[in-house]
């Protein structure tokens, strides 16, 4: 059987594995992109990961997902928000060093070639993957054609403005989707909410267990009034975006994947009541293995 290499190059981790026809994958590795990485040692990495599976697997192609803007054509990381990638020829450096072919896209496209050919997509033409984590990424599908804009930037799905006095966004606007909707902005308004209400489970949970993006699910689940509330807006944001995105593209199928997705029908209860009906909302049913799944897939028919 023939395999490929997934890599999936995220802002703290690089994740790969080999991935045989049947969308299977095997010998799953990681590696940390934390403090002190260059771009030259995640490439390094890269190669150095890669090399055991080309030793075990019979390897045809590698194919690598990024965050941040790639040119795909070209296989140059141009610039990627918390990595240290600025205009990196990574698919040169790979193929020189490895001999294999290899193919470089954005990190949300890989996921949505992953979900559309092996997960949640599955079986539509026209849909829409969302990305909640640190920040908000994504990408879309429009009759079964992933849409790649101008220098393959499209898909930034965390940056239209939902108000324009709002917080000031990374990007340069004020009161992106990304600002209100993202893991942090959740582990935020936990932190404000457990430092007013300090006697509420909530507080309790923070203290005990440190802030993250699940705290106030955990909450909830303990019947927290506080978790409840917080929580009843966040869907309620949540849904004005993704509604949003159905005014603008009418998929049939948004699929939410990133940390936050991890809560599953915890979160889906959230949005569902709010969403306009004609599209249906769901997480992501691989599990964080998309991104390498889809990375796998580039250069062949399943990422067109
Ligand atoms: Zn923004």
């Amino acid at each position: 059987m023939k395999y490929r290499i997934g890599v999936d190059i995220g802002g703290t981790t690089v994740k790969l594995a080999a991935v045989d026809e049947n969308f299977k994958l095997y010998d799953k590795s990681r590696f940390s992109t934390g403090e002190g990485c260059t771009s030259e040692s995640i490439v390094q990495g890269i190669i150095d990961h890669c090399r055991p599976l080309i030793e075990k697997y019979d390897v045809e192609a590698i194919g690598i997902g990024s965050a941040g803007t790639i040119d795909s054509k070209n296989g140059i990381a141009v610039s990627a928000g918390n990595l240290p990638f600025r205009n990196e020829p990574v698919v040169a450096k790979v193929e020189s060093a490895l001999g294999i072919p290899t193919f470089i896209d954005n990190d949300g496209t890989c996921a949505l070639i992953g979900e559309k050919t092996a997960g949640a997509c599955k079986g539509y033409e026209d849909s829409v993957i969302i990305t909640i984590g640190t920040g908000i990424g994504g990408a879309i599908l429009i009759g079964d054609r992933v849409v790649r804009g101008h220098n393959n930037r499209a898909g930034e799905l965390g940056h239209f403005v939902i108000d324009r006095n709002g917080i000031k966004c990374e990007c340069g606007l004020h009161g992106c989707f990304e600002q209100y909707a993202s893991a942090t902005a959740l582990i935020n308004t936990t932190t404000v909410a457990a430092a007013a209400y300090p006697s509420s489970i909530l507080a309790k949970l923070c203290r005990e267990n440190g802030i993250e993006g699940k705290t106030v699910f955990d909450a909830k689940e303990q019947g927290c009034p506080i978790a409840i509330g917080l929580l009843d807006e966040y869907g309620r944001i949540l849904a004005d975006g993704l509604n949003s995105l159905v005014h603008i593209f009418q998929p049939q199928v948004i699929a939410i994947s990133g940390g936050v997705s991890r809560q599953g029908d915890a979160l889906l209860e959230l949005v569902r009541p709010h969403m306009f009906k004609q599209c249906k909302v769901v997480t992501s049913s691989l599990l964080g293995d998309g991104g390498i799944i889809g990375a796998a897939l580039l250069g062949t028919e399943h990422a067109r």
